[in-house]
């Protein structure tokens, strides 16, 4: 990243933004590769009613993060143009009207519609959570996003059961390794594609009860063969386009399948709907950041009552996966390693050293 050359530059630009109302923050002035993402001093945001200023540890990325730099994914309107769509940190103040008995020094963790890559962030109350006790910020900040999104997806969409078998694709990714987890936690069984052993093995050490390398053979005949005929009764699918006839073929009768993300294209070619009818399949389709403040307000509620509580739990000890931290200032070599496919879990960005 621009600017930051030698240990001096470096030290003045910490410096800088500690003793004024400035901030670091990574900007991206004109689309297009990780090498457009520069770091600036930019002013701190304000928090306005019902608003809490955090103090940024730690960020993490999301595949959504690489298509807003590539100008794919605008914010929604009115929200902060810097990518970022999860933090942990602590309570710096309060604006007026808060009323959630948050104080300074929380330690917290948020979901945003953007803003998470700088030193402040001003979030609603509501979007706020305490971390759980046992978790370092940097853990913590692999949490919201992801884990909001797979819980939504289970629970508020798919209304998952105890016993239903839930086949989640890209098994290692951020949102899959929260999702083997919560199955799990939920009673019902986790069974995942991915495209590497590996990444199975990260799955099946999580919880997944069988795993599929969608690159040597049918994933659904691996399904098929794991329900005895049966069928998945919930897809989580971030793939799309390319995976719609395997999808199809191992749905179960009335199953449930959730298209969240479009990785593997956005077009379809063939007897989709006349299949999906004779399986009297639901297709169902969810995006999180596009959702109202009342929405987020409820998920947040939610998950924080039913979910929170067990990454403190021995017995049942949830973890976010980390795959690897970098710095604010390598934030580019961060969203190569993603472009690549090589996470398993999250990739962390350290804003506080
Ligand atoms: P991630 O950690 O970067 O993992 C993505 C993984 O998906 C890759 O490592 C790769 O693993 C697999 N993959 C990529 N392209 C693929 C393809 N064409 N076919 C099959 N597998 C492919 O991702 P994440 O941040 O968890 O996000 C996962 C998905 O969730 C993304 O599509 C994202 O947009 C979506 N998402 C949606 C929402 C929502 O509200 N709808 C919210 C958050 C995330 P393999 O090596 O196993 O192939």
């Amino acid at each position: 990243i621009f600017l930051l050359g030698n240990p001096y530059q470096k030290a003045w630009f910490k410096c800088y933004s500690s003793f004024s109302n400035m901030m670091r923050a990574v900007c991206v002035d004109v689309p297009g590769g990780p090498e457009n993402l520069l770091l600036r001093h930019i002013p701190r945001p304000q928090p306005k009613n019902g608003e809490v200023l955090i103090k940024v540890h730690a960020t993490a990325l999301n595949r959504a993060d690489l298509l807003q730099r590539r100008g794919l994914y605008p914010p929604p309107p009115g929200e902060s143009d810097i990518i970022g769509l999860e933090v942990a940190g602590t309570v710096e103040s309060l604006g007026p009207a808060v009323k959630g008995g948050w104080k300074p020094d929380d330690r917290v963790m948020a979901l945003l519609c953007g803003g998470g890559y700088a030193e402040y962030v001003a979030v609603p109350e509501e979007v706020l959570m305490p971390v759980p006790p046992k978790l370092t910020l940097c853990q913590a900040a692999a949490i919201p996003e992801t884990w909001l999104t797979a819980f939504q997806l289970l629970v508020f969409i798919a209304q998952m059961k105890e016993g239903e078998v839930v086949l989640i694709h890209a098994g290692a990714s951020g949102v899959g390794t929260a999702a083997v987890q919560l199955v799990r936690l939920f009673g019902a069984v986790p069974i995942v594609t991915a495209g590497s052993q590996e990444k199975l093995k990260l799955a099946e050490e999580l919880g997944a009860a069988a795993g599929f390398n969608y690159k040597e053979k049918s994933f659904a005949q691996g399904v098929h063969d794991f329900t005895g005929g049966k069928g998945a009764n919930i897809i989580l699918d971030c793939i799309g386009g390319g995976n719609w006839e395997q999808n199809v073929s191992c749905l179960a009768m009335d199953g449930r399948w959730v298209l969240y993300g479009v990785m593997g294209g956005k077009t379809v070619q063939g007897d989709l709907l006349g299949r999906l009818l004779s399986k009297r399949g639901h297709l169902l389709s969810s995006l999180l950041r596009s959702r109202s403040l009342q929405y987020k307000s409820e998920l947040v509620t939610a998950f924080s009552h039913r979910v929170l509580p067990y990454f403190s739990d021995k017995a049942t000890s949830l973890r976010p996966v980390i795959d690897s931290m970098f710095s604010l200032e390598d934030v580019a070599r961060a969203h190569q390693h993603m472009e690549a496919n090589k996470n398993m879990g999250k990739i962390i960005v350290n804003v506080i050293p």
